[in-house]
């Protein structure tokens, strides 16, 4: 089966054909280091991380890059608010994102480059440029002229003569085109800094992702990627300077771009004001919840995030656990000494499995079409359960074997989505950060303790002891951790403290 991937450089879908056969070299946009990510920006780093997922699943070797844009006016500014350096800020924030991406169980990129220690091959694309008149230097700044590139506008579909200085762009006199934008700022005292035949100063955004793409996976490489509002100016000048700087075309194979998250019809950004951060909301809800959330929509398509629609992520969420657990409980009983060898439907479904995965396939082959895919495990969340139930009055020989088939379907494909991350699987959700085991060794982790607890509260219930039972139960919802009394036994997971 074959990928086909939506270009925004063609606004069309196309047949997915790398650069080598067999591999897939991928860059996307890292994080500005200066506060916390919000849920918008999640989406575009778990949109990615599913993406290169599921290039790992079809068998491609991946080569991801992810940057770190660790110099900019917003880390400056955050850091003289803060009375720290911008190299504080920086590594702070870049710890803080680094804890998020575990959080929701993102892969980290193989290569996680530094804008501030990429400086010398920004400055020697810089200064090619400007050998070959594409960019021009005054007062220490260095400028890309957009009007000697003559593709300049094609990822975006603007024209040239379109764009004038005017709403969003400040007209700049020293400029000799309004679109002209800054390959290198002359810095002001205090601000960090390099030195440079143009004298000190440091670079400007959109030439770290072109050095740092460029170095690492090499001109013509096949994906890049970041959410919509990266297409212009960003990489429309990404592009401009890396195939004037390369002298030849193109940059980049696909171009992929995630829509938006929305509140209330207006896009999350710190500049309005109306964010939420990652780190908030998986103190309410499970990664997974999150995950299921943001992929439930096509990438491309924007997302209203609300209360509603988390909540319907959680449930979605729930049937899915529930599904493993039960599964987990019936492979974990002893299987049956009498019993027929597999019926005609054991035989089915251990067929379907087979169709499970295939359709799932041809809904991710279509340009990643996650909304489709997770319809379809949802589907198999059906069927499993609709086997386990006909299970309980009738067992076979095969029934471990067919469940347990069932089992690593469900998990294959949750693990292309990125849910049931391993590790998260067993011991409730596992969600419980085990502190006292990271930092002393021998002390339990909360996991071990809550399971405790919960073995005190079985047997309060089988001396009927109800009182008791209900007193653990009650205690623990107050800490944030919610038991459920299935038919199978009883399950925990960390929600986080009632409101
Ligand atoms: P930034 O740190 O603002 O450059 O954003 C990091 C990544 O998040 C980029 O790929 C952005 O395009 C993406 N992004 C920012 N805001 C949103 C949003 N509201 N919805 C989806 N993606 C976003
Ligand atoms: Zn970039």
């Amino acid at each position: 089966m074959s990928l086909t991937v939506y270009n925004t450089m063609s606004r069309r879908k196309e047949a997915f054909v790398p650069r080598e056969e067999g591999k897939v070299f991928m860059y996307v946009c890292g994080p500005t280091v200066y506060n916390y990510i919000h849920v918008g920006n999640g989406r575009a780093y778990l949109v990615f991380d599913v993406i290169r997922r599921y290039l790992s699943f079809k068998g491609y070797e991946v080569l991801y890059v992810q940057n770190f844009t660790d110099v900019d006016d917003k880390i400056i500014n955050r850091a003289r608010e803060e009375g720290k350096t911008p190299e504080e800020i920086a590594r702070y924030y870049e710890e803080a994102f680094l804890e998020d991406m575990r959080a929701l169980d993102v892969i980290p990129p193989d290569i996680t480059p530094r804008a501030t220690e990429t400086i010398p091959r920004m400055l020697d694309m810089i200064q090619a440029l400007v050998d070959k008149g594409y960019a021009y230097a005054v007062d220490g700044d260095v400028y890309f002229r957009v009007e000697s590139f003559d593709g300049y506008g094609k990822l975006s579909g603007r024209a040239l003569e379109e764009m004038r200085a005017g709403e969003r762009v400040e007209v700049d006199e020293r400029k000799k085109h309004p679109m002209d934008f800054a390959l290198w700022k002359a810095s002001k005292p205090g601000e960090p800094s390099w030195e440079s035949p143009w004298g000190k100063g440091r670079p400007g955004w959109h030439i770290e992702c072109s050095a740092m793409s460029l170095h690492f996976l090499g001109m013509g490489f096949d994906i890049h990627g970041g959410g919509q509002d990266l297409v212009f100016p960003h990489h429309e000048n990404e592009i401009a300077q890396s195939e004037a700087y390369a002298g030849t075309q193109p940059f980049v194979r696909y171009w992929l771009h995630n829509g938006f998250v929305n509140i209330q019809e207006e896009k999350m950004s710190k500049s309005l004001g109306n964010i939420i951060l990652v780190r908030d909301i998986l103190k309410k809800y499970p990664a997974d919840a999150v995950r299921l959330l943001a992929l439930q929509t096509h990438y491309r398509s924007p997302i209203d995030f609300g209360p509603d629609a988390l909540d319907e992520a959680r449930r979605a969420h729930e049937r899915l656990e529930n599904c493993l657990f039960a599964l987990d409980a019936f492979l974990a009983k002893p299987p049956a000494r009498t019993a027929p060898q597999r019926t005609q439907r054991e035989v089915e479904l251990s067929d379907s499995f087979f169709d499970f995965e295939r359709r799932f396939e041809e809904a991710m082959d279509d340009d990643f079409n996650t909304a489709r895919a997770i319809g379809i495990v949802f589907e198999l969340v059906k069927e499993l359960n609709t086997y386990l139930g006909e299970q309980e009055a009738y067992q076979t020989l095969a029934a471990p074997m067919v469940t347990s088939h069932g089992r690593d379907t469900l998990l294959k494909l949750c693990n292309v989505l990125g849910l049931f991350s391993p590790g998260r699987e067993t011991a409730g959700d596992g969600e419980v950060k085990a502190e006292g085991a990271e930092s002393g060794g021998d002390m339990p982790g909360p996991e071990e303790l809550i399971e405790l607890l919960l073995e005190v509260r079985t047997l309060a219930r089988n001396n009927k002891q109800f009182e008791t039972a209900d007193l653990i139960r009650a205690r623990l919802r107050e800490l944030g951790i919610r038991v459920d009394d299935l038919r199978e036994g009883q399950r925990w997971k960390y929600v986080g403290p009632p409101e």
